[in-house]
């Protein structure tokens, strides 16, 4: 990821990252209530049939946590007013726990590569259930260097990786050129991490919601002001127009804003927060680029994924900008600027899309799935950098909360452990772990 860009003053480009035409037009509709005064006090009127759970967020987590929960037989709500446009409408879907591991975070790369291994089965079902391709493509990451040092640093990694018997192979420049022809002709070397794979997010989520529709789950399209807790249990959601929804269980999956709803006790609370990221699309044509590619450029890691129709993804900044969605011209120039060291070709390509969305990072860059103290709340959110790897995984782990049939397999790391929503429990609340005024999606 790109280094932080620190200016927020640069103009605002209206991009299509703003909300699509939507695709689900046969979910169960809403229809909204009248708005209700004292809500928080008084037990809210359901103005939704109950259901056996409720999931907050139909982003690519909240969506998948929903339609694994379907397909074992639970009545399943979704609330979003609009679902698939935060953070994994920007996405570039790179399932890459090999290339993007750093020497600090283990625990991070063992949840990657145990949900990298689901992804074949979750992409093939998933298509299945909704009729339509999430274009997933397998063809692996090429890492590349420029410089000296970062011939050496990439060395270093390359030992690292091997240590911990990852997939790697070490290319030489020209090795790297022959693999990938459009490459800057000052590419010294680099890694090829084959196990690598890619998604398109976009398709994912709109599979998601078709797949959800012949599973005869529903979708609100509100926003969910709070949970209805009744002593020391949810009992459903509270609507912003005042309806609810009344359930058992509830799946917080709101992404950056899952620390934002009334009627949590902080404990409870996750210290999710946004973290900015902008990105680029571009109109290539098919196998202008065969895999993805990435490396360091002044200083900052830069990326390109090459998706079937032609698109090329360029990404991304990482900025601690609260919830500004803006896209400034100051990243688009950086993005260009570093794709163009990688790859000079794209210069010549019709820029598609760019976009802004809000990783939900946490304080340990580690998800925050699971039970929580509170009766009947699950939490699937704080995937940061890595929500849609990690989804195939989180999304099983939940399911099997749910229904009490956990999916573990050979290899899988303990979820339960490393990504408990009660490590955080009793931990004081800083500026930026997550926020609560003015920042509804
Ligand atoms: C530029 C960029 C590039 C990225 N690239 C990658 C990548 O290559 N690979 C990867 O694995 N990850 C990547 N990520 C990270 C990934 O996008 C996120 O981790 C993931 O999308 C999080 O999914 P989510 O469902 O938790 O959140 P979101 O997609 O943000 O969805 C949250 C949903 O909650 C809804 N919501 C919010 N508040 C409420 C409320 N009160 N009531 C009801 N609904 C609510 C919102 O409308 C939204 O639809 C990238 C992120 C960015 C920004």
């Amino acid at each position: 990821m790109n280094a932080p860009h620190a200016n927020p003053s640069a103009a605002t480009v209206p991009g299509p990252g703003s909300p699509r035409p939507r695709t689900h037009p046969t979910l169960a509709p809403h229809t909204p209530a009248e708005p209700r005064a004292g809500a928080s006090e008084a037990a809210p009127r359901a103005s939704e049939a109950p259901a056996d759970v409720v999931v907050v967020g139909g982003g690519i987590v909240g969506l998948a946590v929903a339609w694994r929960a379907a397909r074992a037989g639970l009545a399943v709500t979704v609330v979003d007013p609009a679902p698939g446009t935060g953070a994994s409408r920007a996405a570039a879907g790179m399932l890459a726990p090999v290339s993007e591991v750093t020497y600090t975070e283990e625990p991070l790369l063992r949840l990657g590569m145990a949900s990298l291994s689901r992804w074949p089965a979750f992409a093939a079902e998933l298509s299945q259930d909704a009729g339509t391709d999430v274009d997933y493509r397998t063809e692996g990451t090429l890492d590349v260097a420029f410089g000296a040092d970062d011939l050496e640093a990439l060395g270093e990694l390359a030992g690292f990786m091997e240590k911990l018997a990852l997939p790697v192979e070490r290319l030489t420049g020209r090795e790297c050129r022959r693999a990938e022809p459009m490459l800057a002709p000052s590419v010294r070397g680099g890694l090829l991490a084959s196990g690598d794979a890619w998604v398109d997010p976009r398709r994912v989520t709109a599979a998601l919601l078709a797949a959800l529709t012949r599973r005869g789950a529903t979708l609100v399209e509100g926003r969910v002001r709070g949970l209805d807790v009744r002593g020391d249990a949810v009992r459903g959601v509270r609507l912003a127009d005042g309806g609810a929804v009344a359930a058992d269980r509830v799946v917080l999956a709101a992404g950056a804003w899952s620390g934002s709803l009334d009627g949590l006790p902080p404990e409870v609370l996750p210290p999710v927060r946004p973290v900015k990221g902008q990105i680029m699309r571009l109109r290539g044509v098919p196998g202008f680029l065969g895999r993805c590619v990435r490396g360091v450029v002044h200083g900052s890691s830069a990326y390109m994924v090459p998706r079937g129709d032609g698109e090329i993804v360029l990404g991304a900044t990482q900025e601690e900008m609260g919830f500004d969605t803006r896209v400034t011209a100051g990243a688009l120039w950086e993005l260009l600027r570093d794709a163009r060291e990688l790859v000079p070709g794209i210069t010549e390509l019709e820029v598609a899309d760019v976009s802004a969305g809000l990783r939900p990072g946490t304080p340990d860059n580690l998800p925050v799935v699971g039970r929580t103290a509170l009766e009947g709340l699950l939490l699937a959110t704080g995937h940061h950098r890595g929500g849609v790897l990690l989804t195939p995984l989180t999304a099983d782990f939940v399911a099997g909360e749910l229904t009490g049939a956990p999916d573990v397999r050979d290899g899988d790391p303990p979820v339960e452990a490393i990504c408990s929503p009660l490590r955080f429990a009793g931990r004081p609340r800083h500026p930026g772990d997550g926020t609560r005024a003015g920042e509804r999606p």
